[in-house]
This record gives structure tokens, sequence and C-alpha cells, in this order.
């Protein structure tokens, strides 16, 4: 095994009036939200996928099955956290991630700074390690239609 590995990762959730939305950790104000089993954070699912990815240990689905109560309504952050532990109990540390979200509304750009902060905090590394991108895909398919959010991660680790 070489001394570099990358991951990659992919997740939408649906979107319906009345929910509360968490993206990247974040409270965001919206007047729709995630339908999900845990807290629907699309973000930090596509970026557990690609920790799991990096080092071939299956999908967020298989360590945390939507059919187990123990993650109804979870803070992702608690995921997110144990895929950062599963990397380093192997001996590998995150070197950077870069992450985009795709979704027509909200305008995500007021919130970008603070799901950086709150992303690093979770993983245990700097700021500048995480990057978080938001994009509409100009009113097109079901993100342009509002009826869902699709966020891609990919991310670098590194062997100590
Ligand atoms: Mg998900």
């Amino acid at each position: 095994m070489h001394n570099l590995r990358i991951g990659y990762g992919y997740d939408v959730h649906a979107l319906a009036d009345g929910l509360e939305m968490v993206l990247g950790g974040v409270r965001v104000e919206h007047h729709s939200g995630f339908v999900a089993h845990s807290d629907g954070d699309v973000l930090i699912h596509a970026l557990c996928d690609a920790l799991l990815g990096s080092l071939a240990l299956g999908d967020i689905g298989l360590h945390f099955p939507d059919t187990d109560p123990t993650y109804r309504g979870v803070d992702s952050s608690l995921l997110l956290e144990r895929c950062m532990s599963l990397v380093r109990e192997r001996g590998w540390e995150l070197g950077n991630c870069d992450c985009t979200v795709m979704a027509q509304q909200p305008k995500l750009r007021p919130y970008i700074a603070q799901m950086q902060a709150r992303l690093a905090a979770v993983m245990g590394v700097e700021a500048d390690c995480v990057s978080i991108k938001a994009t509409t895909t100009e009113k097109l398919g079901f993100t342009g239609r509002c009826e869902g959010i699709a966020a891609q991660a990919a991310v670098l680790i590194f062997k100590k």
C-alpha cells in the first residue's frame, strides 16, 4: 500500500417543508429541511462516504444502518467523528477534503465559513484542510426544482 489514498462520496436527501435543515454541521435557516432517518446532513454523509471509501471500508449505510433506531435523528457530526476514528485507528490522517453542495436554495455562502470551522473541529484538522463549495444546478434536475440537495466530497489521506 502506498502512502497516499483518495476517497470519494456522494449523497442526496429530499426536502420537505417545515423540517429543520442542518448542513455541514450548521443549522441553516430555510423553510424546508431534509427528509431522513438521521438529521439528513448530506454534506457530512458525502464526507463520511469519502473517508470510508479512502480505505475501502464500505459505505455509511453499512456502518450506520438506517434500520437501526440508534441513528434516528442522530447528529451526523457523530458519524463523521466515527469515520475519522476508523481512518486514524488504521494509521492514516486526513490531508484535505474538497466538497461541493448542489442546492438551488437556500443561498449557502453565508454559512460556508461556519461549516468549514465546524467540520474541521469534528475531524480534528485545521480549517484550511476543509474546502466547501456550493453551486446551484441552474434550476435543472431535482436540485434545481428544490426537491432535494446533493453533495459530493473528495478526500486525500496520508499514512502517518
Ligand atoms: Mg444520507
